[in-house]
């Protein structure tokens, strides 16, 4: 017996589209910089709305990561158990090199094309991206530390293995950064974990932890960053899951943490306990060497958010589409189409912005690495800030375009919802981002040059872009805190710059109108009536029948 009505103006599921066929901003991006990665970003790209991809990603939310303190025989176990889910698509990822290409291709282009990788992969599911970008981060301190090969030659690999044996045992690894301690995430300096030497002190020395870090997500990683006192101040240490004598280290895991979001990454609160580390770098230094690694993790949040906003938003198109109201499609309806438009301009602004600021990565040893060099130094502060501000407004927003089937949890955006503020508090705060872009603009004025130099080459014949610059030349040169006002202002500034030359005039005309012009409300969907939203809309389509 029928017990419901047919689906009628229900919408299927957004499947089995290619997450890069449409996406012109990141596939000519791939073409014009990383032409020999259009194989493999394409490989995940069809991955991204494969069905079982979906599932395994809803699955691996819905059987939550379990502590196991100890063993059937009450022996301290420190484990975790992870649903098969995860296990899945922690080797998918890993398998497609979403942590390392970068450091593996050898090809020009190669964080860029990495960076694509993760913006398809944070579309996929942002719990496993936290291990691939910690992994991303970590490759080049790894190799620069002799002690520590083993790990470095491991997380290259493209491949997991999820089995808690000594590294040596292993044919790949992961690592994690364990930083946070109770007192405080932002402040590193404050830490209390204390490390005493086994016998020498020095670079890549053993020592000896003992203290506590409040936050250590994916605690199953086969190696932790963490920061520890020393009697020189901070140090950066590298602790093994297992000492080289081949038994388990001291590291005691307590509790795991019962989060808003990102649930199927296992974030856990943990203690050291005589726990073996080598020291990375000098004592007295760890904060600094341990930020080191944090341009790379940045990029990963500001693309990863990116991402983000590009799967909420290919749903929210997907099915405005295909939903009718009133008589016509909800795409066609002049008030959601500009609500719609709103938001492709937003991920656009932010998938260009990342881009930009990977390539950065990609021109260091060019002829421009110095400029590319001081670019990165302010792009990627205003890039981490300003993306991962803006992520879970559009969620947000993609969840009303869709309506109340987007609130219901068979739907994939409640678990984007749940993940959009994240990537803002880790990895440095926005106030965090604001400071540092203070401490540049006072300790090294002329840096910032590079920056305003990116916007005046496309400014010549965009009124509001010249209007635009100039405010910001004279903001810059005045001595005042930088505060979420100017860092916005750069932000919005560069978007509209790296729009007008790479994206429609469509877009770009109506990105400057509202975000530079200010004819704009603070809401999304409140364009201009000149805005050419039918434009817009064709450029954020993927290609879907
Ligand atoms: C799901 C999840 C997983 C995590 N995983 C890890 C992990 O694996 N490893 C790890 O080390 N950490 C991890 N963290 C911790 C994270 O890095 C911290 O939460 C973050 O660094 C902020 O630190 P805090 O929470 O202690 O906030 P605080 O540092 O106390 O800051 C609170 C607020 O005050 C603001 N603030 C602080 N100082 C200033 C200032 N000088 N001026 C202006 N504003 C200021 C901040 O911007 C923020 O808004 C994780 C967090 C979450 C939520």
């Amino acid at each position: 017996m029928t017990t419901t009505l047919p689906p009628g103006n229900l919408v299927p599921d957004l499947t089995d589209v290619d997450a890069l066929a449409g996406d012109a901003l990141v596939a000519d991006a791939v073409a014009a910089h990383a032409p020999w990665s259009a194989d493999r970003v394409g490989a995940l790209g069809r991955e991204v709305w494969a069905p079982e991809t979906i599932a395994t990603a809803r699955d691996a939310h819905r059987f939550l990561p379990e502590l196991r303190t100890h063993d059937r025989l009450g022996n301290r176990s420190d484990t975790v158990d992870f649903h098969p889910a995860y296990h899945r698509l922690m080797a998918q990822g890993f398998g497609h090199g979403v942590h390392a290409l970068s450091w593996t291709a050898g090809e020009p282009g190669s964080h860029l094309a990495r960076a694509v990788l993760s913006y398809l992969w944070n579309q996929i599911d942002g719990a496993t991206a936290c291990p691939t970008g910690m992994a991303y981060a970590a490759i080049p301190t790894l190799r620069e530390t002799p002690e520590l090969a083993d790990f470095a030659r491991l997380t290259a690999v493209h491949g997991y293995d999820p089995s808690f044996r000594p590294v040596g045992e292993k044919t790949a690894a992961t690592i994690g950064y364990a930083m946070t301690e109770k007192q405080g995430g932002s402040d590193l300096r404050a830490n209390v974990t204390t490390a005493a030497p086994v016998a020498q002190r020095g670079a890549g020395q053993p020592y000896l932890l003992n203290g506590h870090k409040w936050f250590c997500s994916a605690p199953m990683s086969d190696g932790f960053f963490t920061v520890a006192r020393t009697e020189a101040g901070p140090g950066c240490f590298f602790v093994p899951r297992w000492r080289p004598d081949g038994t388990v280290n001291g590291i005691v895991l307590n509790r795991l943490k019962d989060k808003l979001g990102n649930r199927a990454n296992a974030s856990s609160e943990i203690e050291y306990h005589d726990a073996w580390a080598v020291l990375v770098g000098e004592e007295g230094r760890g904060v600094r060497t341990i930020l080191t690694s944090s341009d790379y993790t940045r990029l990963d949040f500001a693309i990863g958010s990116a991402g983000l906003m590009r799967a909420a938003l290919s749903q929210a198109l997907f099915y405005a589409d295909r939903r009718s109201a009133f008589g016509a499609r909800l795409s066609a309806l002049p008030v959601q189409a500009a609500v719609l438009a709103d938001l492709v301009l937003e991920w656009a602004g932010a998938t260009v912005l990342a881009l930009r600021l990977a390539r950065t990565l990609d021109l260091q040893n060019s002829h421009n690495a110095v400029e590319e060099r001081l670019l990165g130094r302010i792009l990627t502060p205003v890039a981490k800030y300003w993306n991962c501000k803006r992520a879970p407004l559009v969620v947000e927003e993609a969840i009303e375009c869709v309506g109340g089937n987007a609130y219901i949890e068979e739907h994939p955006l409640p678990r984007y919802y749940r993940e959009a503020p994240l990537n803002a508090i880790w990895e440095g705060t926005a106030n965090m981002m604001v400071l540092d872009i203070e401490r540049v603009l006072a300790r090294e004025p002329k840096a910032v040059e590079p920056f305003l130099d990116e916007i005046r080459d496309v400014a010549a014949g965009e009124p509001r872009l010249i209007a635009a610059l100039a405010d910001l030349e004279t903001s810059v040169t005045v001595r005042a805190p930088v505060g979420r006002r100017l860092t916005t202002q750069l932000a919005l500034a560069m978007q509209a710059a790296l729009l007008v030359r790479h994206a429609p005039a469509a877009v770009a005309d109506a990105f400057c109108a509202t975000r530079l012009e200010g004819d704009w409300l603070p809401t999304f969907g409140t364009l201009p009536p000149g805005a050419d939203a039918a434009g817009i809309l064709a450029f954020g389509r993927l290609d879907w029948a």
